[in-house]
């Protein structure tokens, strides 16, 4: 190695980058973070700063940054996957002998940041571990940045389907095992993950450090005593976290058991169809459902929403306590504005705790602490004449006393510095010893201040002037012209053009106190501060309560005023297996709708119309049909109002959505392989209690292979005993909708349309029966097609249903396959086929006979 290379400022770099080699080593070297060799190359191409060399003969790689811009640098290594190991100098450069000693002060991953640059104020921040033994996965989340920590134990793709969707930054794995580091890989594809050396967690180790962890005797009252691989991956990922971040972590205290049943699942492929947190194409005018229903007024509330989107709930008595608060504010207009006026703004109490427990909170983020804390009792008031369940025991939570302000208020000085490098953080008459060295280094400067007086009389001189210089200190000036009346016990000390400054043993000595007064203070001042700090760790458990509870307030409020100025109605939610909805609208597009938005009814139940068959033309608002059942299944599930006049929703435990073609090439999967696969993901997981909405099945592949699938598929909807979801299908094969005929689960809506001449006029109107049309070549014109593609168009179609009337029926049937389109298209047919004879009584058979010989002649006229 060169000499260049061997000077003892990169022996050290190299002595510690040696100990972190899986970290950006940030290095301080003044006032610069610098990295070297490979971190430099990563830095520079990860941050776009220039890459330059340590030395020109023997260049080594050289990126750095100014530390006091550091903080937004790291954010950005983190987004981008990077663990950031930080090194700084740990004694002043004059106080060095030698090399300045440097030590690794602090260890961040994108998963356990507890900087504000770096978090999205409304969204958590997961690290994860996970385990599997014997097809049972045990997992464990964490939000650092709030004190959230979750585990759960369930069988490999219950587990899979629960971390599903969630925003986890990095998982650790406790062992190397290919179907974990898979199944990681699918349910969260945007995870960091890497099995941990010596991580294999033992249940008796995992159990005594949560033990000690929670200042519990037992885990009993988690309800995780009996879920070893759920404690063994809390432990495991408690350990990790501790040791990364080299403490106790005083707001992790204590641990939820996730259960799959309490919530409506919405695996990622339904997030995304549906557009519940991104709009699927950026650039278009669509908003997200979360863009559109967040009126949420603090940051913590944002999270909350988002979760409870993410997970709406499966229990009755949480949505219904949460729609009796959405009521009472909704019926309460000034008092939700004015609660939500309290709200704005409010202090993100659970992240400040996170940084206050974490060493990471400055003098003013304690003062928010306490501002937020402050304003707990008005809004506390505010709800006070809400008389709901769920309004009662959140009052309660907001009202629990705690001394974190009161003690902020005594200790912190109100117009503090934001940090603790010059003092004059830590009020007067909080700390007597404070008090004393405070009052030494005043006495000492009003010492000086009165000095020029003195002296001017002492000597004569009027114009004698006491100064401060950071390299001489404090001295006396006189100007030239009264040189000759400077005094005996002055020492000179610096000469200027027209004056000299001296000093004299009595004002170094005086200097001396002052300045080690001022340095005492400002060590004893950071030591009172974390004091303070610590105390209000103790209180983590009180302050995550409250702060949870004024989000949910904030949460319930957004949903009121958003169903206030949408015109939502409170949802009748029950047991049943029914989804019924009037005059439904689509939350996001009839926003849009610039002609005014059309409502329509909906009927989902199990028997008659289990299946629902939608077809029409394209554009004709069959997917928006579709879609806004599901938003307002969700909306309903998360305690929301919906967009609809009423709607009477029994309770769901998964959508699926089989929507568009969502290409995967990148992963190597054709269109039709990705459209199968989600196909089979949703025939294998649906229940009776599930909602699937199928936009066209089979599309990828040739008509009749697409159409027989789509038929199966169909038919295994309806015929499937333990299962039948209730099911939303919108196709362009017509032929589909004579299943109707032939099961009486299934039944037929069309979209509505106008035609005359060559135009058609959409209506958006979804009504009962088939259609037979897609008028496809009508909405290609529509798009611009050139006029003489669409008359060539028109005129192979003509040719086509001339001369081949019934293309699939004729070859389908020539193949000697199912006798599909016998049936004839006949309403009376259609009727008699829903027709149960077992459930109905005698006299509704001789009524309805009578129906049909009615309409029987009424058709003939
Ligand atoms: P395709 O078969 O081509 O996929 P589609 O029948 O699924 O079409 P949608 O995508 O649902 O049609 O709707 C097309 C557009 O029609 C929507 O973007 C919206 O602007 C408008 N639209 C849909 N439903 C309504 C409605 N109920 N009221 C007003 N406008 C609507």
């Amino acid at each position: 190695m060169s000499k260049s290379h061997d000077t003892p400022l990169m022996n050290q770099y190299r002595e510690l980058k040696n100990r972190y080699r899986d970290g950006i080593l940030l290095f301080q070297v003044g006032d610069f973070y610098e990295t070297f060799y490979e971190d430099a190359r990563e830095l520079s191409r990860i941050l776009g700063i220039a890459l330059t060399s340590r030395d020109k003969k023997n260049p080594i790689p050289l990126a750095g940054v100014p530390i006091h811009a550091a903080e937004t640098y790291i954010a950005r290594l983190l987004a981008a996957g990077k663990k950031v190991v930080v090194c700084d100098q740990v004694e002043k450069p004059s106080q060095a002998r030698g090399l300045v000693r440097r030590e690794v002060t602090d260890i961040i991953t994108p998963g356990t940041s507890l900087s504000p640059v770096a978090l999205p104020d409304n969204q958590n921040n997961y690290i994860a571990s996970a385990i599997l033994v014997d097809g049972i996965c045990g997992f464990a989340v964490m939000d650092l940045s709030t004190g959230e920590f979750c585990a759960a134990e369930e069988h490999f793709p219950v587990a899979e389907r629960m971390l599903s969707g969630l925003p986890v930054r990095e998982t650790i794995l406790l062992q190397e095992c290919d179907e974990l580091v898979n199944m990681i890989s699918r349910a969260l594809p945007d995870s960091a993950h890497e099995p941990i050396p010596g991580l294999e967690f033992e249940v008796r180790e995992a159990r005594r450090l949560l033990r000690e962890q929670f200042g519990s005797a037992d885990l009993s009252c988690y309800g995780i005593e009996n879920k070893p691989y759920a404690t063994a991956a809390a432990g495991a990922l408690l350990s990790h976290v501790q040791r990364l971040r080299r403490q106790r972590l005083e707001h992790i205290t204590g641990i939820r058991l996730l259960v799959p049943e309490e919530s409506l699942h919405l695996d990622s492929e339904t997030l995304r169809n549906l557009e519940i947190f991104e709009p699927l194409r950026k650039d278009a005018p669509v908003t997200s459902l979360l863009d559109h229903i967040d009126r949420t007024n603090t940051a913590a509330g944002g999270r909350e929403l988002r979760a409870w989107l993410m997970r709406p709930s499966r229990s009755l008595r949480v949505i219904e306590a949460r729609l009796d608060v959405v009521e009472a504010l909704h019926a309460g207009r000034a008092l939700n504005r004015r609660l939500r006026e309290m709200l704005r703004g409010l202090p993100d109490i659970e992240r400040l705790l996170a940084r206050i427990t974490g060493s990471k909170a400055g003098p003013r983020e304690l003062l928010s602490l306490a501002d937020a804390l402050e304003r707990m009792p008005g809004i506390a008031d505010c709800c006070a004449g809400l008389e709901t369940r769920l309004a009662a025991s959140t009052l309660s939570e907001l009202r629990l006393s705690t001394a974190a302000s009161d003690l902020v208020r005594r200790s912190i000085e109100p117009d503090c510095p934001s940090h603790l490098r010059e003092g004059g953080v830590i009020r007067r008459g909080f700390d007597p010893d404070l008090d004393k060295l405070i009052t030494d280094a005043e006495e000492g400067k009003r010492w000086i201040a009165s000095l020029q007086d003195t002296e001017r009389t002492r000597t004569g001189i009027p114009s004698l002037k006491v100064g401060f210089n950071r390299i001489f200190g404090y001295y006396l000036e006189v100007s030239r012209i009264h040189l000759d009346k400077v005094p005996q016990d002055y020492a000179a000390r610096q000469t200027l053009v027209s004056s000299q400054r001296y000093v004299t043993p009595e004002l170094k000595e005086r200097e001396q106190k002052i300045l080690a007064a001022d340095e005492r203070r400002v060590e004893l001042e950071k030591s009172i501060f974390a004091r303070v700090c610590e105390q209000i760790a103790l209180e983590s458990a009180v302050l995550q309560r409250i702060a949870k509870a004024a989000a949910v307030i904030d949460v319930l409020a957004s949903l009121a005023d958003l169903a206030l100025e949408m015109d939502y109605c409170r949802p009748e939610m029950n047991e049943s297996n029914n989804l019924v909805i009037n005059a439904g609208r689509h939350p996001v597009v009839e926003r849009l709708a610039a002609s005014g938005f059309i409502p329509n009814d909906l009927i989902l139940g199990p028997h008659d119309r289990q299946l629902l068959i939608i077809t029409g033309p394209n554009m004709g608002g069959k997917s928006t049909y579709i879609r806004q059942a599901a938003l307002i299944a969700i909306l309903a599930h998360m305690g929301s109002f919906v967009p609809a006049s009423s709607a009477s929703i029994g309770i769901i435990d998964r959508i699926f959505t089989r929507v568009g073609s969502s290409d995967n090439l990148a992963r190597g999967q054709s269109t039709f392989l990705v459209e199968m696969a989600e196909t089979a993901r949703i025939l294998h997981g649906c229940t009776s209690k599930s909602l699937i909405l199928l936009d066209e099945v089979g599309r990828g592949t040739s008509t009749l292979d697409g159409l027989s699938i789509a038929w199966a598929v169909t038919e295994h909807l309806v015929e499937d005993e333990g299962r039948r979801p209730k099911t939303l299908f919108a196709t362009h094969y017509h032929e589909l909708t004579d299943l109707a005929l032939r099961n009486a689960r299934i039944h037929n809506l069309k979209v509505e349309v106008k035609e005359w001449g060559d135009s058609i006029l959409f209506l958006y109107r979804i009504v009962d029966g088939a259609s037979d049309r897609s008028y496809g070549i009508h909405v290609a014109r529509l798009a611009g097609l050139p006029a003489a593609v669409v008359q060539r168009a028109r005129e192979i179609l003509d040719t086509l249903e001339k001369e081949i009337p019934a293309i699939d029926t004729v070859s389908v049937v020539r193949r000697g396959q199912l006798p599909l389109f016998q049936t004839p298209q006949d309403p009376l047919y259609e009727r008699l086929a829903k027709i149960d004879p077992e459930r109905i009584t005698p006299m509704q058979a001789l009524e309805l006979l009578t129906e049909l010989k009615n309409s029987l002649q009424d058709a003939s006229g």
